[in-house]
């Protein structure tokens, strides 16, 4: 695509992420003259799709939350005017959780997901009830409440039995790679009311179809999106944002930089290690990402009868041990792991399989991937879905390096930085001190994660730019 050499803009975004397009359709919408550039030839990121032995399969995200009435995502599209673009419908149940001992379903009616609990631990009924209230309702006070603590305080602020908390924290492993007693109160309750307690939202046709939707309403408000079109440097002058510099060597500028892209890539390569505050530089280094994923993608001769629901998650663990679990990611130990998540397509038979994994480099992957994807089918066989390998006509694997490579998401990480207390509602990530004009949006900056939390904070950098430029215009 050809690049703007040499053009002026109010505001330059990196990377259509979900979380880059929905803060750069605000700003078009609110009369700034936006231009998106994203490295790869399709918007999305981590919400993109791709086609392999005549099968669609969505590359990671396949589903979002925080879209009951009055949620995040759902007033933001319906303000955004992409409710209308897109048919989305909601799983139900959203997601299933299965043990040797317990099977129990998140489902679109919440009396009926308590009644499972119930029917399970009937001496914590109650206290069901008010944990989910809470994680639906929480009041004004409660992120202050929570934003030292840990998942496991929340837990055992409400409950008593040991095997409950472990059947409420297992997903969370899975989606964020801590256990309970690592991961950020706040951080695992938006994670479980998003995804578990109103989750299971998906476009018709596949996630592709969000992003694609987002994109052409950027356009149509008037904004510039390019396509395979990587940002080199930011350009910085007395601690001003410039404009931003194009792979192959061209410039434009702009008073505004937002960067979607990955934290550590936005500051010491896009920005470099010089521009940066001592302070904050260590800070950076010391950051801790989240955890990647193995993904598996397999395309079926049809639907059978051992395939679970269509569209529900189902979340599989062969043990209780989460501590154990989390432990043997880093060593990617797939049988010590004792669990996996997977998913059914809705409408064209595909299966899609996840397991957290460690980075590691090119050659680790590039001699174990095939034989991490066998074991991972085999035990998808045993544990869920008997008879599955004779209706494989086709398999393959994103590793963490794949993940990588298509979004430059640094070591893979797939929810931006770990959910851990500490790495928590950094100002810094958000809107850097140190460089005027520059901000960040999406799952690196320490205030959301998922696609509700990007949509959220795409939405609030926006509106920081906004003001800021009212402010300009209007200075009393
Ligand atoms: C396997 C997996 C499953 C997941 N499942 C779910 C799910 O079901 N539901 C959910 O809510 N969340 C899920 N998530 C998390 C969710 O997808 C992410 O948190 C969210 O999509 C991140 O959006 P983002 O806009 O912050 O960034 P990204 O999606 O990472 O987008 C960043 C964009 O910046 C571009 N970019 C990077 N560098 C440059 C550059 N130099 N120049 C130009 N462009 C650049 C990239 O190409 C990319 O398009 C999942 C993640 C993974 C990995």
């Amino acid at each position: 695509m050809p690049q703007p050499h040499g053009k002026n803009y109010d505001v330059i975004i990196i990377g259509a992420g979900i979380s880059g397009l929905v803060c750069g359709c605000y700003l078009a919408k609110g009369g700034m003259k936006v231009l998106l550039a994203e490295q790869h030839f399709k918007p999305g990121g981590y919400c993109t799709a791709f086609k392999r032995g005549g099968f669609t399969f969505d590359a990671a995200a396949h589903c979002f939350g925080g879209y009951r009435k009055n949620g995040v995502t759902k007033k933001i599209f319906k303000d955004l005017g992409i409710e209308r673009r897109l048919k989305i419908k909601k799983n139900d149940p959203s997601d299933t959780v299965i043990t040797p001992d317990y099977r129990i379903s998140y489902w679109a009616d919440i009396d009926k997901t308590i009644e499972e609990f119930n029917n399970f631990f009937p001496q914590e009924a109650n206290n069901v009830k008010k944990f989910f209230s809470f994680l639906l309702n929480p009041d004004p006070s409660s992120f202050s409440r929570m934003r030292h603590g840990t998942f496991k305080d929340l837990l055992d602020q409400y409950f008593a039995n040991e095997t409950l908390k472990t059947l409420l924290s297992a997903p969370l492993l899975g989606l964020g790679g801590l256990p309970p007693a690592l991961m950020s109160a706040f951080i695992g309750a938006k994670l479980f009311s998003e995804f578990l307690l109103d989750g299971g939202y998906h476009p018709v046709g596949g996630m592709q179809a969000l992003p694609n939707a987002l994109a052409e309403r950027f356009k149509e408000l008037g904004g510039e999106l390019l396509l395979s079109c990587p940002i080199k440097k930011i350009k910085v002058e007395d601690n001003e944002v410039r404009g931003v510099i194009f792979k192959n060597g061209g410039f434009a500028s702009a008073p505004f930089v937002v960067s979607n892209c990955d934290a550590r890539q936005t500051f010491l390569k896009l920005l470099g290690s010089k521009m940066i505050e001592k302070e904050f530089y260590l800070k950076l280094k010391s950051m801790t990402p989240s955890i990647s994923n193995f993904i598996v993608y397999l395309g079926l001769d049809g639907y059978f009868k051992s395939l679970s629901k269509p569209g529900t998650t189902i979340c599989s663990f062969q043990h209780y041990d989460l501590n154990r679990a989390y432990r043997s990611i880093r060593e990617a130990n797939m049988e010590r792991y004792g669990g996996y998540m997977y998913y059914v397509s809705q409408d064209i038979p595909t299966v899609l399989a996840i397991i957290p994994a460690p980075y590691k480099n090119r050659s680790y992957w590039k001699n174990n991937k095939r034989q991490f994807l066998n074991s991972f089918i085999d035990r998808l066989e045993q544990y869920s879905i008997p008879g599955l390998k004779k209706h494989i006509i086709y398999k393959d694997a994103a590793t963490p390096q794949t993940l990588h490579r298509y979004t430059a998401n640094y070591r893979g990480a797939s929810f931006g930085w770990a959910g851990t207390p500490s790495q928590l509602a950094l100002s810094d990530f958000k809107k850097p001190s140190f460089v005027k004009g520059l901000y960040l949006t999406g799952h690196w900056t320490t205030h959301g994660l998922g696609i509700s939390g990007v949509v959220y904070v795409g939405h609030d950098i926006a509106q920081m730019i906004l003001r800021k430029r009212r402010n300009v215009i209007n200075p009393d």
